[in-house]
């Protein structure tokens, strides 16, 4: 490891505080000291996606304390144990992690919905946040279930996105979808990319993969990650350019990958017959979203909401980014430094980045 600077030797980090809504601050905070169980990490690389810049904009999220430390995507390396923690973890080990943790297998007893095998749904689940930060503190419960060591030889940007990808794999495995179905998804952020190699690695070439976004730079990523069509339906009928696309007006399972009302009003009207809406954006709670009974019942329309993850999903999303069959360098539009945040925050309002990397200041 290099040596600490000045700061550091203090016992200061640098470190992105968020105060509230639209109010980051770089700030020298003291460096976490690991306690029971937990460990401490450097940060080699973060990566910051929308749900940050929602926080950011709204300045409270349910999975963040405010004001507090911010970022939950990293990757990086361990620097300190705390006492008691599992022998398998030492200083020196790469590794990445979730941004949170249901009940432990051994918490006695487990949550309900960890009992009834819904580790998303925990009633006890301990969100982390502070990826954007020289060093980061990984809770015991975190470490005992959701942090990963990494082999030496994969760069730490190649493990970071763990997270939003095990909340794609945790979508596909729970969504019903037979391999000759054609699947439509909104939205070709990076989201929406990752549903486009998720769907093409699990269910092969027969399965017929429509991306649909404004931006035609995104939807030219979503073709070569291996959609069948990439759509423009900006200002169109999203009826008829399917109809015009693949012949038929709906699809088989209409993915919501934007995270706004009007797609969700949208996609369940590009449901077909036997179909499932999948919604997979967030949108904050209020708005609602109706359904014609009538076409629910006899049509048999599916609705498959699926939020965050399990360390099933995690450990599984660890094991295809290691091995190098994701290709996360095409999602990889930026890096930046972290006391560039603010800006890097900005650039995914703008959509100007599909994903920006975070590196630690020179
Ligand atoms: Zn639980």
């Amino acid at each position: 490891m290099t040596p600490a600077p000045a700061s550091q030797a203090r016992g200061l980090m640098r470190a992105a505080v968020l105060y509230g809504a639209e109010d980051v601050r770089m700030e020298d905070v003291p460096v976490p000291v690991p306690g029971p169980g937990e460990v401490l990490a450097r940060v080699d690389v973060a990566s910051i996606d929308f749900t940050d810049r929602k926080v950011y904009l709204r300045g409270q999220h349910p999975m963040i304390k405010i004001p507090g430390l911010f970022g939950h995507e990293w990757a990086g390396t361990i620097v300190a144990v705390g006492p008691g923690a599992e022998a398998r973890w030492r200083p020196g080990q790469r590794v990445v992690a979730a941004n949170s943790a249901p009940c432990s297998p051994e918490a006695d007893p487990a949550c309900r919905q960890c009992r009834r095998g819904r580790q998303s749904m925990c009633e006890n689940i301990q969100y982390n946040n502070g990826a954007f930060a020289t060093y980061i503190l990984v809770p015991s419960g975190l470490v005992r279930i959701n942090l990963h060591e990494i082999p030496t030889d994969v760069p730490p940007e190649r493990v970071v996105f763990t997270e939003p990808y095990a909340c794609v794999l945790h979508a596909v495995r729970r969504v019903h979808i037979h391999p000759l179905d054609t699947v439509a998804i909104l939205g070709a952020g990076p989201m929406g990319l990752f549903w486009v190699i998720a769907l093409r690695q699990r269910y092969g070439p027969g399965l017929v993969i429509v991306s649909l976004d404004y931006q035609d730079d995104r939807l030219a990523v979503a073709e070569v990650l291996g959609a069948s069509h990439a759509v423009n339906s900006k200002g169109g009928n999203t009826r008829e350019l399917l109809r015009a696309t693949i012949g038929r007006p709906d699809a088989d399972v209409v993915i919501e990958s934007v995270g706004a009302v009007e797609s969700h009003r949208e996609a369940l009207g590009l449901v077909g017959r036997g179909g499932t809406l999948v919604s997979f954006g967030g949108v904050a709670p209020g708005p609602t979203l109706s359904v014609d009974i009538g076409r629910l019942h006899y049509e048999e329309i599916s609705i498959q909401p699926v939020y965050h993850h399990t360390p099933a999903d995690v450990a599984e999303a660890v094991r295809q980014l290691v091995t190098g069959q994701v290709p996360v360098e095409r999602l990889i539009t930026a890096r930046l430094p972290l006391s560039e945040l603010r800006r890097a925050l900005q650039m995914v309002a703008d959509r100007t980045t599909l994903r920006t990397i975070l590196v630690p200041d020179p």
